[in-house]
């Protein structure tokens, strides 16, 4: 069938999808509908106890270089507050939250795509439909022990892209399995969604209310450090 169409169709065609492509990737997708006034707050501003380990800021991440220019994890208010109860709420089993990972401006989430081989691309966010990272709705996060101020060990390190990231993966462990499920636990007591993909990344419940963000780090947080 493609014989019988005329050769400069098809050339406009490519054009159109090429055009298409490069303006989805140009700046973040435009939603319809009514959003709630972002209102970022800085996690440790709301609770000290609260570690972080920003590894984005870091070259100890999937892309192998810093990302962020500042070590700062940042979450809507309601979402921060309902993460400060589960980091409180876990201190009764001798464990405090390590914070990895908060709001992600979304160019960050278009160049983790881009660096990002096809095969994988379950693990990460397309740029197309931004994350809940990008709303300042989602947090990725371990424990750490409250008595030596260490990362504890779990099925698998963060962002490992592999089976055993999901959070049902049962191999591991039984006291590896027994903290991610302890996270989960009081992370959903919050209000909270787990991942399917990922022990450590939560969703809050009403991520849809926020828009997309873009507001680079250093940006925020005037007055609330
Ligand atoms: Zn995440």
């Amino acid at each position: 069938m493609m014989a019988l169409v005329p050769r400069h169709r098809i050339l406009l065609l490519a054009a159109l999808l090429a055009g298409g492509c490069a303006r989805a990737q140009a700046g973040p997708p435009r939603e319809p509908g009514r959003f709630r006034a972002p209102d970022l707050v800085e996690l440790t501003a709301l609770d000290p106890g609260i570690k972080l380990d920003i590894r984005y800021a870091t070259d100890r991440n999937f892309v192998g270089r810093p990302v962020y220019p500042e070590a700062r994890a940042f979450l809507q208010r309601p979402a921060a507050e309902a993460l400060v109860r589960a980091h409180r709420a876990l201190a009764g089993d001798g464990y405090g939250v390590l914070v990895f990972d908060g709001y992600r401006p979304w160019s960050i989430t278009k160049l983790f795509w881009e660096v990002t081989p096809r095969d994988k691309r379950a693990f990460v966010a397309d740029p197309r439909k931004g994350s809940k990272h990008n709303r300042g709705c989602a947090v990725d996060l371990s424990l750490y022990d409250l008595k030596s101020g260490k990362e504890v060990q779990m099925p698998s390190a963060y962002d490992e892209m592999s089976p055993r990231a999901y959070p049902s993966y049962a191999g591991g462990t039984a006291e590896e399995r027994e903290r991610r499920d302890l996270l989960r636990t009081a992370m959903e007591a919050q209000g909270f969604t787990v991942e399917p993909n990922e022990w450590w990344h939560f969703n809050c419940k009403d991520w849809k209310s926020y828009p997309i963000g873009d507001v680079p780090f250093e940006e925020l947080g005037a007055g609330k450090r």
